[in-house]
């Protein structure tokens, strides 16, 4: 199949034919996931997705992480969120206000949908596998999209200020400023395809999304380690120094006893990890880190432009 490039300088790599298995959270690695699908053909990527966030609100079924996948491969995300649909309307939710109804997630229109498709499918017996290839074929997309369970998640966060709160609270009622003692969430079985994703690529990306919340979660599934551990497995560290690019991984990484660093990063994937990549800002850290997994690059980490998406894809494929 002929790619079309629709940026100049996804042009210039050389393709390797490979299949390829990238873990996703909701925020850092979409930003990389739109650097790859410059470059590498839809088709031979398999996305697995983080579900331990998903739950009922609002009537609809939130997969937040799934939704903004499959945004992300069809160009409808909104970046400026990491979250619902480009140039939605909320005609729904003003309503809703205006009648006195509160929402704590601010839902736009066709996302709305896309969470309510999901709800009725779910009562109506299906599984959230098959729900995410209809949806993502309805879009479009020609990537795989596999949620990392078809189980329902539950997560919570042990705080010292308010004691076990829901995820949702700790990340928009209380906006994260919590210390945070415990992450807990229950493991729940691997999706039909989960395990065969990784057995049948050759390559495992783990993008810089969040390490506690957004790939622990499916590393924990039974089978998915032992899988890793047979594989070239490389990942994006989603720190810079001893900060994250943006949200909560570094509180997260603490409460895990791991240092909130590339170094901490490296810790926690060590037993199947082969390639880590960090950012030239952490050059100083890179021997330290070779001395826990076999290699580490040194690059930009900072995914602004799409030209620094692009890069990076390219340092990973190549
Ligand atoms: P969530 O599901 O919304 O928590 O999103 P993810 O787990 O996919 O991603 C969150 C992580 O992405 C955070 O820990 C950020 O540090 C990381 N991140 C966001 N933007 C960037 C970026 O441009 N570069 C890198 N290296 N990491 C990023």
């Amino acid at each position: 199949m002929i790619k079309k490039y629709k940026n100049p300088i996804a042009k210039k790599i050389k393709r390797v034919k490979i299949m390829i298995t990238v873990f996703s959270g909701g925020t850092g690695t979409p930003k990389l996931i739109q650097g790859i699908k410059e470059i590498y053909p839809e088709e031979e990527i398999t996305v697995v997705v983080n579900t331990v966030e998903n739950l009922y609100m609002s009537r609809g079924y939130i997969a937040a992480d799934i939704d903004t996948v499959m945004y992300t491969f069809a160009d409808m995300i909104d970046e400026e969120f990491w979250y619902g649909i480009k140039g939605d309307t909320f005609i729904v939710r003003e309503q809703l206000i205006e009648m006195g109804t509160t929402e704590l997630l601010r839902l736009g229109d066709k996302d709305r949908a896309t969470k309510l498709q999901k709800a009725i499918l779910l009562e109506e017996g299906w599984a959230l596998s098959d729900i995410v290839e209809l949806q993502k074929d309805k879009l479009g997309i020609k990537a795989r999209i596999i949620p990392m369970s078809d189980e329902e998640s539950e997560i919570s966060i042990v705080t010292k200020e308010h004691g076990e709160i829901e995820f949702h609270d700790f990340l928009i009622k209380y906006q994260c400023n919590c210390e945070v003692l415990e992450v807990k969430y229950a493991n729940v079985s691997p999706s039909p395809k989960l395990i065969e994703s990784i057995e049948k690529c050759d390559k495992v990306i783990f993008g810089p999304s969040n390490p506690i919340t957004s790939i622990r979660p499916i590393i924990s599934i039974d089978g998915v380690e032992d899988a890793l551990k047979e594989k070239e497995v490389i990942a994006v560290s989603p720190f810079v120094g001893k900060s994250a690019f943006s949200g909560p991984a570094g509180q997260f990484m603490n409460a895990f006893g791991y240092e909130t660093s590339s170094k901490g990063v490296a810790e926690l994937y060590k037993s199947f990890l082969n390639t880590l990549v960090i950012d030239n800002q952490d050059e100083e850290f890179k021997e330290e880190i070779e001395e826990i997994i076999p290699n580490v690059i040194v690059t930009n980490t900072f995914m602004k432009t799409i030209e620094d998406k692009i890069n990076l894809a390219k340092i990973i494929l190549e």
